[in-house]
């Protein structure tokens, strides 16, 4: 018997033991390729000796030093380099440990500036449905994934929500791209003007939606329409890149081809890719600026915000991304995944959309294919779908029925950026027979 608390407590899963470049194996003697990197978070694959040796130099410098008395400087040269290669004036990090607690200190940093800039009563955040922010409470309120909420419903402070960009469920058939943007938009300043601009923080967003919807892009323009009604109204707005940051979509950040510049910006899972657990939270110049100028403390603060060792993690992956020049290899060989997936997939009864980003994909699964319509939720397949991979080898992200149980299932694939051409076919061919086997 586990004693460990699993996710399904009537369920151990198998006992990972190894792991190499996009591989991961079992005590059995099993291996699988990893093509979600885990939740999107292996972008260097597994084994990286770069990444590694660059933590055991750093342990044996200075394992651990606590911010309440030291900066380090591996944690400060991690934040100068974020702060360089990010856009515009997000000059000011905060290092934490995941992507819940960055979100957590996002929502806390959003508060406190309209605190120390005389507005009290901003405490409203405006999210979408489609969208999830984390397990922690803070996160979790924000975020519109009703399975996940469910049990804790009366715990979470109360957020208003408004429609996700998803085109290939909401648009309506008359309706141009223009138009649907146009109407979400227009949902959005209603929203504001119901709660009062004068009471709201601000927006948070994933530029690429993950997990709850399944690697869906932004329509073109609707975040520059969302930026344009967060100034109109004094708002700040939250970019959650936990997911689809740090070079999964092809650049860096995926709200740069957006041409949009956020306040605040949430990191994690490919900050570290896997090697340390690490989030962090970039800032804009004016939201420090104003707390600096204020109380001059941000209040908050964990054991292990700043950690050496998971910022010499971070670094190094970073350098191993400009040094190996993966952003390009990500847009090269997203668009020859997207042509694989969509030579694979592009005409099966079961797969309605094909959708995503650099090495960021989604299938999404329908019953029918025509009409859209989705599984029943008693027929919710994303566990058939990961158990008929797993059992070719063959790590995917399958998720289903996450706003109010309505929307559909999905497969999200996420590959190391480290995957060659031959690989990538390899999941495309193993994809194949677990949908075979599961649909
Ligand atoms: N935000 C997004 C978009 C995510 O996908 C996730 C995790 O899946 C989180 C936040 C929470 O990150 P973590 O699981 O590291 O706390």
């Amino acid at each position: 018997m586990s004693h460990i608390i699993h996710r399904s407590l009537r369920h151990t899963p198998p006992i990972a033991v190894s792991g190499s470049g996009i591989t991961i194996r079992d005590n059995r003697g099993n291996s699988y390729i990893d093509a979600s990197g885990g939740a999107a978070v292996s972008s260097l694959g597994h084994g990286h000796p770069d990444v590694t040796a660059a933590m055991h130099a750093q342990i044996d410098r200075l394992a651990y030093a606590h911010t309440g008395f030291f900066t380090t400087e591996v944690a400060e040269e991690l934040a100068a380099r974020l702060a360089y290669d990010a856009p515009g004036d997000l000059n000011h990090v905060y290092l934490v440990s995941g992507g819940s607690e960055a979100m957590e200190t996002a929502l806390k940093l959003a508060r406190q500036y309209f605190v120390e800039s005389g507005q009290p009563q901003r405490s409203v955040f405006i999210a979408r449905r489609q969208s999830y922010h984390g397990n922690t409470l803070g996160a979790l309120a924000l975020g519109g994934n009703a399975f996940r909420r469910k049990h804790f419903a009366p715990l979470l402070m109360d957020v208003r929500r408004v429609s996700p960009c998803y085109e290939y469920r909401d648009r309506l058939p008359q309706q141009t791209l223009g138009d649907y943007t146009t109407s979400l938009l227009s949902e959005l300043e209603a929203e504001i003007l119901a709660a009062g601009p004068e009471n709201v923080i601000g927006f948070c967003a994933e530029p690429v939606v993950g997990a709850t919807g399944g690697a869906i892009p932004p329509t073109p323009g609707y975040f520059k329409g969302v930026r344009a009604l967060c100034d109109k109204y004094g708002m700040l707005f939250i970019a959650d890149e936990v997911m689809c940051g740090m070079g999964r979509t092809g650049t860096l950040y995926a709200v740069e081809q957006e041409s949009v510049l956020p306040d605040l910006v949430a990191l994690g899972k490919g900050l570290g890719a896997g090697y340390q657990p690490i989030g962090a939270v970039l800032a804009r110049e004016q939201v420090v600026q104003r707390i600096r100028d204020g109380s001059g403390v941000f209040q908050h603060g964990h054991t292990y915000i700043g950690h050496p060792v998971a910022a010499a993690a971070a670094l190094t992956v970073q350098r191993i991304i400009q040094r190996d020049c993966l952003l390009g290899a990500v847009t090269v060989r997203g668009a020859a995944f997207k042509r694989m997936l969509k030579d694979a997939f592009g005409q099966h009864p079961h797969v309605g959309d094909i959708r995503g980003r650099g090495l960021f994909w989604a299938l999404e699964l329908v019953k029918d294919r025509d009409s859209k319509e989705p599984f029943p939720p008693a027929a919710r397949l994303h566990a058939a779908v990961k158990e008929a991979a797993m059992g070719r080898g063959l790590m995917v992200y399958p998720m289903g029925g996450t706003i109010d149980g309505e929307r559909g299932d999905h497969v999200l694939l996420a590959p190391p950026f480290i995957a060659t051409e031959a690989e990538l076919a390899e999941i495309v061919g193993r994809l194949q027979e677990a949908l075979a086997r599961a649909l």
